[in-house]
């Protein structure tokens, strides 16, 4: 049995090639993946994305999970090896929502900007807040970030001014990945997201503080986070997230009925960023204050569309301690406060060539270590 964090409790679904094979639906096992087109010749198997898979539902993702765990606890299949394979972005992104489900985050968040004023907003224990971000611009771990370029003005600034971000961030959080979609004019409930999504991923929201804080008033973010979001390959399946679920945090405030059911989906996760190879802070999912199946309900809720493909983030992830924050934004406290690293350089935001990296795990069937793998980007400089 593999003890790096993919053995059978686990068994992420990604898209891989090597030199010999196109892009195809593979599974990892311990160092290797399995070639899910080669061992079974189902047809959306042998495609580019997960999307195929996907829309086949519930009771098709329970038999080949069943069929794969069988093969390898049988059959001992050969694998190809995973230093011989390239990740894909696994699916083909059809709508993309980010949300701000973190209660650390927010109040955080509210304290660095508006330190005379209650730290959440009126609404924020009501609904999880979320804005609609750039589908097209997600991409898979390992792809380079360049600094994006925009329009920003400090506070002291007597005019806006363009060029590039000063203030280059990350987000640490959890991507939800829909399988089943619904049409448009119906609801799915929170009690319904186990037969719509069909599992996570690691995914980093990379953010331009400097560009964002100037024209998010009073629309909310749209190029300080559309240059860039990037996943992790490795789609964990709901069904191996099971033994992770935990109770939600205490609610001071009594939620619509229509955000009642799902509560049950919180998650057990340990989220760790690193950068540069060093671990900055380590956020635990638990703590967040809406689940993935409160945030389903709450996207569909007014009768919008659900589509194979749709992705949407959790916000970022930032527990009660200091060391638990998920952005730079909180770590370096509005970037007044630099954190010095192992090499004795100090850090408020990315420098070029830095290299940012969330992992994660989780507890699975039989106690045994799940890993997210890892989403990781590098940072080059802003084009010329
Ligand atoms: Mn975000």
């Amino acid at each position: 049995m593999p003890q790096n964090g993919f053995g059978l409790a686990n068994l992420p679904y990604g898209v891989f090639s090597t030199p010999d094979r196109s892009p195809r639906v593979g599974v990892r096992y311990g160092d290797g993946v399995l070639d899910l087109a080669e061992a079974f010749g189902e047809t959306y198997f042998a495609t580019a994305t997960l999307n195929e898979l996907m829309a086949q539902g519930r009771q098709v993702w329970d038999r080949e999970r069943a069929r794969i765990t069988r093969l390898l606890s049988e059959r001992a299949p050969s694998l190809v090896p995973i230093e011989d394979v390239t990740m894909h972005l696994p699916i083909k992104v059809a709508d993309y929502v980010d949300f701000y489900a973190s209660e650390h985050h927010a109040s955080n968040v509210g304290r660095i900007f508006r330190p005379d004023a209650e730290p959440l907003l009126p609404n924020w224990r009501h609904l999880p807040v979320g804005y609609h971000g750039r589908s097209s611009t997600i991409v898979v771990s390992g792809t380079d970030i360049v600094r994006p370029s925009g329009q920003t003005k400090g506070p002291q600034d007597d005019a806006p001014t363009y060029g590039p971000c000063r203030r280059l961030d990350v987000e640490v959080e959890v991507g939800y990945i829909v399988g089943v979609g619904a049409p448009m004019g119906g609801r799915v409930s929170g009690a319904e997201f186990a037969d719509h999504v069909f599992g996570c991923v690691l995914l980093n929201d990379w953010s331009a503080r400097d560009i964002q804080a100037w024209e998010y008033v009073p629309l909310g973010p749209h190029l300080g986070k559309s240059f860039a979001t990037s996943i992790s390959p490795w789609v964990v399946p709901l069904a191996a997230l099971e033994p992770a679920r935990t109770g939600p945090p205490a609610r001071t405030v009594p939620l619509l009925p229509y955000l009642q059911e799902g509560e049950d989906w919180a998650l057990r996760l340990e989220l760790e960023l690193e950068l540069n190879g060093e671990t900055v802070s380590r956020p635990p999912y638990d703590t967040m204050y809406f689940t993935g199946a409160q945030m389903l309900a709450h996207l569909t809720v007014n009768g919008a569309a659900l589509s194979t493909g749709d992705l949407y983030g959790s916000g970022t992830v930032s527990g009660p301690e200091p060391d638990q924050r998920g952005s730079f934004l909180e770590l370096s406290w509005g970037g007044t406060e630099p954190l010095t690293l192992a090499d004795g350089s100090q850090r408020t935001f990315l420098q070029d060539g830095d290299t940012a990296t969330i992992r994660g795990t989780f507890t699975g069937a039989g106690g045994e270590l799940c890993s997210f793998g890892e989403v990781t980007g590098r940072i080059l400089p802003a084009a010329g």
